[in-house]
């Protein structure tokens, strides 16, 4: 398949590239890695009158620490950052283990994070781990700019808070609290392919090694990511053992309610998400008292 015929357009600034989404709204589309975006073009999904390329402008593939041991994320951050960058991996696991189940490799050297977010599938990962993270970003047009927080940003399929006018420059990833462990784990009927059902989970323990927060994210679970509120708030001031895991399985079969589709029934994502959750959960726990 061919796409239809579009403008392309390779700004060398920022400024000149919101002045080009300014000028063409929604007409225009910004190209990052173009890994799912020119896909679209050629099914002619997606059919823009001109496209922003992105690449031409510096400075905006850092990995690099913020304020209060933030880090932050520039728009031309490739996925294959999130699974080298030496901040990264140190500070970020949660981060660092989905990434590698972002696709292959080859789309994972292409493919940005920003540009992931900005298209918001529901079945990525990484939508799913900015919210339980809660992450920001930061958005800008030619004259405003703004922080969206994660939970306001996923608004529907392929569907986010950005408005036309807007670009994603950045995003911020907030310090982990100390005793905090992490895991991500889906399951795909391929290696590369997008999860069927994926889940993000944070324990954080007390000085007695009870959970004192929880957060649980998924994937493939509605038409945005999702947190599931009331699993986790069962945790907290618990052990996490296998009973508190086990009950937690039970719990979120109840509270999620995921999609019917070709890619499976809406009962075999309960149970996806049932034991997915009891492993990451033990997992995160387990990484938690590790941490002292
Ligand atoms: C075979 C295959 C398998 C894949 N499997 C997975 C998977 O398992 N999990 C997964 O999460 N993804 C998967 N992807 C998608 C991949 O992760 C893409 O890289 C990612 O979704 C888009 O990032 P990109 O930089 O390529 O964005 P692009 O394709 O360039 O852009 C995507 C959309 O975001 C917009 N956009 C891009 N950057 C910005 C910005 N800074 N501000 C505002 N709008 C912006 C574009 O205009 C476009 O609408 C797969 C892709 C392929 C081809």
């Amino acid at each position: 398949m061919k796409p239809a015929p579009f403008k392309y357009a390779a700004p060398r600034s920022l400024e000149e590239a919101l002045a080009l989404k300014s000028d063409y709204i929604d007409t225009a589309r910004f190209l990052a890695g173009g890994q799912s975006l020119v896909p679209a073009m050629n099914f002619r999904l997606a059919q823009p009158e001109i496209l922003i390329d992105l690449n031409c402008l510096d400075g905006l593939d850092y990995v690099r620490e913020g304020e209060a041991g933030t880090i932050r994320i520039g728009a031309l951050a490739r996925h294959r950052a999130l699974q080298y960058d030496p901040l990264i991996v140190e500070r970020q696991p949660l981060v660092n283990e989905a990434s590698f189940q972002v696709a292959h490799q080859q789309i994972r050297n292409r493919g940005t994070l920003c540009g992931n977010l900005a298209h918001a599938d529901p079945a990525s990962e990484m939508p799913a781990v900015m919210l339980a993270l809660g992450a920001r970003m930061y958005a800008r047009s030619v004259d405003t700019d703004r922080w969206i927080e994660a939970k306001a940003f996923f608004r529907g399929v392929f569907e986010t808070a950005l408005e036309d006018r807007e670009m994603l420059v950045e995003l911020e990833l907030p310090a982990l609290p100390a005793r905090t462990g992490t895991c991500f784990l889906e399951l795909a009927r391929r290696p590369g392919d997008y999860a069927m059902l994926g889940v993000a989970a944070m324990v954080a323990l007390d000085d007695e090694g009870a959970c004192s927060e929880a957060r649980l994210a998924y994937c493939s679970a509605a038409d945005t990511p999702v947190r599931a509120g009331e699993t986790a708030q069962m945790l907290l001031g618990r052990r996490i053992d296998e009973k508190a895991a086990q009950e937690a399985e039970a719990s979120i079969r109840d509270e999620l309610d995921p999609p019917n589709n070709v890619h499976c029934s809406n009962s075999y994502r309960r149970q996806l998400a049932g034991v997915l959750t009891r492993r990451a959960l033990l997992t995160a726990a387990r990484r938690a008292g590790k941490q002292g």
